[in-house]
């Protein structure tokens, strides 16, 4: 497919080309690779507020928030402040500190499901040190998680996972063990008749049920409040543990992520993104109990030479004081709604198949007009619409994350100007690519 090129992106390509040099296609991350979209990756020179800038100067309004982490945009002066106090007194010790203290307790005063918490540098460490704990609380070896759902690059999870690796039109990984394969049930969403079957013939082996409760690594699969209560259930009844991964969901769809908007109680859950005010951190949280078992009380190893960084806990507390003033979450949910129904609306009265399902501040660009709950029903020929609207969206100045398969985020810096402007011109990419 030929795109018809309106924005200057030499400088792009030229970094990009020279990038080649340094790392594996170019890139730190696969999906910044731009491998299903067209064109060179934009290499990003500064953000403030909802916008981006790239080496060419080319404006763009961004919904991709780096991933999630930016729920209060780009250069948030709160969170710049805090951050600057802070660095100019060392940026790191590997001693306990007073910021990491506060960041604890605000998260702990502020969420009913957890009472402690242990900060690690990415929500891959998070998972990673969830399961080694489930297994080290039950004494078992074998997993549950479900298809489509990303848990980062952990071994065990990267067996039918989502995010780069659909992107890249695999579900696995080379490189993970048969033996850690094997311990890693994987099961459809929503089957429960499966999952009872499953947790039935595998008594005594399994340690726990991981979930995306909100999967948003495979477009944005929203599921039912009864099968997450289904889950907590079977968990209970067979004795497992429930982790939530909620890396992209926590402290984003409200300060109690998933399991508040759900009201439904994991064992363990998992951070990362938000709760790093725009710096790498992770976290991994439950009762007391459990988190007993974690080193240096308990038997479970963990550890990190930059774990509670104290510039990363000034980010992230600023960042979660944020989140905590009242209306926060209403207003952002209120805007990103509007958005995702005015796009959906236009779709319909066109006859074009796609539809912006959203929860919270996340939204997706799905295709087809079914409501789509699981990673089988997307159909990925409908990616070549994605690859239309995306070059569509960067020539008018939108950034959506470069994937079809990638969720897209509102942060409170967009305004309803902003939301104005991205409406007209996703319709108007949709009007090009249908
Ligand atoms: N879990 C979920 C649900 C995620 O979406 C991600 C990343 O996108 C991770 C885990 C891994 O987090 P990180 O990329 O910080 O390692």
């Amino acid at each position: 497919m030929a795109f018809e090129q309106r924005i200057p992106r030499d400088t792009s390509a030229n970094l990009f080309a020279e990038a080649q040099e340094y790392f594996p296609g170019g890139v730190n991350s696969p999906v910044r690779a731009f491998r299903s979209v067209s064109g060179p990756p934009l290499f990003i020179r500064e953000g403030h507020g909802s916008h981006m800038t790239d080496e060419d100067g080319n404006r763009f309004l961004d919904f991709c928030c780096s991933w999630g982490p930016l729920i209060h945009g780009h250069d948030n002066p709160h969170i710049r402040e805090k951050v600057i106090e802070t660095v100019v007194k060392g940026t790191s010790f590997g001693t306990p500190n007073r910021l990491g203290n506060q960041l604890g307790k605000l998260i702990l005063d502020n969420h009913r499901y957890v009472e402690r918490i242990r900060f690690v540098s990415s929500g891959t460490e998070a998972v990673m040190s969830a399961l080694r704990l489930a297994r080290g609380v039950k004494g078992r070896n074998k997993i549950v998680k479900f298809d489509g759902c990303y848990h980062g690059h952990v071994d065990n999870l990267l067996v039918k996972a989502g995010s780069g690796l659909a992107t890249l039109g695999t579900s696995s990984s080379a490189g993970v063990t048969e033996s850690v394969a094997r311990d890693t049930l994987v099961l459809p969403l929503g089957d429960r008749d499966l999952l009872e079957r499953t947790l039935t013939e595998h008594a005594g082996e399994i340690a726990c049920i991981i979930v995306e409760p909100i999967p948003a690594n495979n477009g944005l699969l929203i599921q039912d409040k009864s099968w997450l209560e289904c889950l907590r259930i079977k968990a209970w009844k067979h004795d497992v543990l429930l982790i939530f991964d909620e890396v992209i969901s926590g402290f984003r769809v409200g300060f109690e992520g998933a399991a508040g908007l759900y009201n439904v109680q994991p064992d363990i859950i998992t951070f990362g993104k938000v709760i790093g005010g725009g710096f790498p951190v992770g976290a991994y949280a439950a009762s007391k109990e459990i988190m007993d078992y974690i080193a240096p009380v308990g038997p479970v190893y963990q550890a990190g030479t930059l774990s509670a960084n104290p510039v990363a806990m000034a980010a992230g507390l600023a960042a979660l004081e944020l989140c905590l003033e009242p209306g926060f979450y209403e207003g952002l949910a209120e805007r990103t709604a509007a958005m995702a129904d005015r796009i959906t609306g236009y779709a319909k009265e066109k006859g074009y198949p796609l539809h912006v399902p959203h929860v919270g501040s996340i939204f997706w660009l799905a295709f087809g007009n079914e409501r789509i709950e699981r990673a089988d029903q997307i159909d990925p020929a409908n990616m070549t619409y994605f690859k239309t609207i995306h070059h569509e969206l960067l020539q008018t100045g939108v950034y959506l994350g470069p994937s079809g398969y990638e969720v897209g985020f509102v942060s409170s810096a967009h305004t309803d100007l902003d939301i104005q402007e991205a409406v007209a011109k996703i319709c108007a990419a949709m009007d090009v690519a249908f």
